[in-house]
């Protein structure tokens, strides 16, 4: 028997309101997995963050921040003795190095404090876009851009909010798309929705609260 013809959905733009108030009703509690309790802890755990599970990077950190516990500490620090205690996060090296090198610039351009712009924070060794509005959505509130990891993108483009594959003009379509008080939040939402229910290559759209607003939804 022919199944039924799904009705055409709305545009993004009228879609992104409703979207972003189920994933609200849905995730009440969504915010950053990182333990974290300034802003140089959090830039520290989000450079370690990649490639690499937020667990992962909350058994390391702790140890990290009792030795480091400022950008003026982690200036000085021995790159090998950093290395051995952030080993386990992957690319370990490049992080090491990353992590030296962006609390000498704090040190040196900053006063050893954290900067709240994106020019700034962007200017920081081994600190890119998605790390910034990071920083900046979580620690300062500031809303200036959407993070866009793989889960972010691959939800992004499921729910063809985008049709672009390149992070900066996803990030460029949910800006448009959603209010920017809510662009940390909406991040979160869909790193949960997709852990949690939108899981790649699994997605299990017949209990997905927002199935009826998907057009990659697939219920028999
Ligand atoms: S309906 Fe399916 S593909 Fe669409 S967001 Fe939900 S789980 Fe993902």
């Amino acid at each position: 028997m022919k199944r039924a013809a799904r009705p055409k959905l709305a545009s993004a733009k009228e879609r992104a309101p409703v979207i972003l108030a189920r994933l609200k009703t849905e995730y009440p509690e969504a915010r950053t997995a990182l333990n974290f309790e300034n802003a140089y802890q959090l830039l520290v755990a989000t450079i370690l963050s990649a490639q690499c599970t937020d667990v992962r990077v909350n058994i390391v950190t702790p140890e990290v921040f009792r030795r480091f516990p400022n950008p003026a500490a982690m200036a000085r620090a021995k790159k090998p003795v950093l290395e051995r205690l952030i080993q386990s996060t992957g690319f370990f090296r490049n992080k090491a190095k990353s992590l030296i090198g962006m609390a000498q610039a704090l040190v040196a351009d900053h006063g050893g404090e954290v900067p709240n712009t994106m020019e700034e924070l962007n200017a920081l060794p081994g600190v890119g876009r998605k790390t910034a509005n990071v920083v900046l959505g979580n620690a300062y509130g500031i809303n200036v851009g959407v993070v866009v990891d793989t889960h972010v993108a691959r939800l992004s483009q499921l729910l063809r909010l985008t049709r672009h594959d390149d992070p900066v003009k996803i990030e460029r379509d949910l800006m448009s798309l959603f209010p920017q008080v809510d662009w940390a939040l909406l991040s979160h939402l869909l790193i949960f929705h997709g852990r949690q229910v939108c899981i790649a290559r699994r997605p299990r759209c017949e209990i997905c609260v927002l199935a009826d607003l998907c057009p990659s939804a697939r219920i028999p």
